[in-house]
C-alpha cells in the first residue's frame, strides 16, 4: 500500500513517514500544495494524508481539484484543533476522514487502515484467504495459525493482493503500489517476490493469470 503525505511541517511529515514505514507502507512526501496535487494527480496512491494549511495551494483546493478530475483515492485531512469550519470545508471538498492536530500516531494509523480497507471493499482489519491470515494492525501473517516471516517488500505485495482478493492485478499495478516515486521500478522483480511468497506460504493462493498478472484466491482442498 502506497501513501502520499502532503504536509509542510517537515518534522511532522518525517514522523508520519517513519511510522508508515514501520507499519509496512510505502510513501511519498510533498511539502507544498502544488507538489502534493501533482503527485496525487500522476501517481496511484492507496490513501492520502493531506494537511489543510499548506503553502502555494491550500489543502482544500488540492482536494477539490482531485475530485473534479475524478481522483477517487481515500483522503484524510489534518485540521487545526477546534476548527470545526476546517473540518466541514475539508469534508465538503471530498475528504473521507479528518484528524485534528495534535494527534496520536496510533490513531492516524488505525484511521488509515480503515480508509484503505473500505476503499478496497474489505470490512475487517484481518484479511483471510483460505488458511492465510494477514493482520493489518500488526503486519503479521499466519498460515493455519503458524507465523510466516516475510520481508517488508514481500509483505507489501501480499497485503496489496489480499486487499484486492479475487481481482486480477497486473505486475505494473503491483509495482506502482509497493514502490515509492524515486524507486527504479522494474516489474520483473515482482515475479521473484511472488515466487518467494508462494514458497513461504506453501499453500496455493496466488494464481498466475497468463499475460495479465496475479489473482489471490482460495480454491479449497477439493483436489
Ligand atoms: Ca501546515
Amino acid at each position: 500500500m502506497r501513501i502520499l503525505i502532503v504536509e509542510d511541517d517537515v518534522t511532522l511529515a518525517g514522523q508520519i513517514a517513519d511510522n508508515l514505514k514501520d507499519a509496512g507502507y510505502t510513501y511519498d512526501i510533498a511539502h507544498d500544495g502544488e507538489e502534493g496535487h501533482f503527485l496525487g494527480d500522476t501517481e496511484p496512491y492507496d490513501a492520502v494524508i493531506l494537511d489543510l494549511g499548506l503553502p502555494v495551494m491550500d489543502g482544500a483546493s488540492v482536494l477539490k481539484k482531485w475530485r473534479v478530475d475524478g481522483k477517487k483515492m481515500p483522503v484524510m485531512i489534518l485540521t487545526a484543533r477546534d476548527s470545526w469550519t476546517d473540518k466541514v470545508e475539508g469534508l465538503d471538498a471530498g475528504a473521507d476522514d479528518y484528524l485534528a492536530k495534535p494527534f496520536i500516531v496510533g490513531e492516524l494509523l488505525a484511521r488509515l487502515r480503515a480508509l484503505i480497507r473500505r476503499s478496497a471493499g474489505q470490512t475487517s482489519p484481518v484479511l483471510e484467504v483460505g488458511p492465510v491470515r494477514l493482520d493489518t494492525r500488526n503486519s503479521k501473517v499466519t498460515v493455519d495459525g503458524s507465523a510466516i516471516k516475510l520481508t517488508a517488500q514481500e509483505f507489501k505485495l501480499l497485503s496489496y493482493l489480499m486487499h484486492h482478493e479475487g481481482k486480477v492485478i497486473s505486475r505494473t499495478e503491483l509495482t506502482e503500489h509497493i514502490y515509492d516515486q524515486d524507486f527504479d521500478k522494474d516489474s520483473n522483480t515482482i515475479e521473484v517476490f511472488v515466487n518467494r511468497i508462494r514458497k513461504k506460504l506453501a499453500v496455493a493462493i496466488i494464481q498466475t493469470v497468463r499475460g495479465l498478472g496475479y489473482r489471490i484466491e482460495w480454491e479449497g482442498d477439493s483436489e
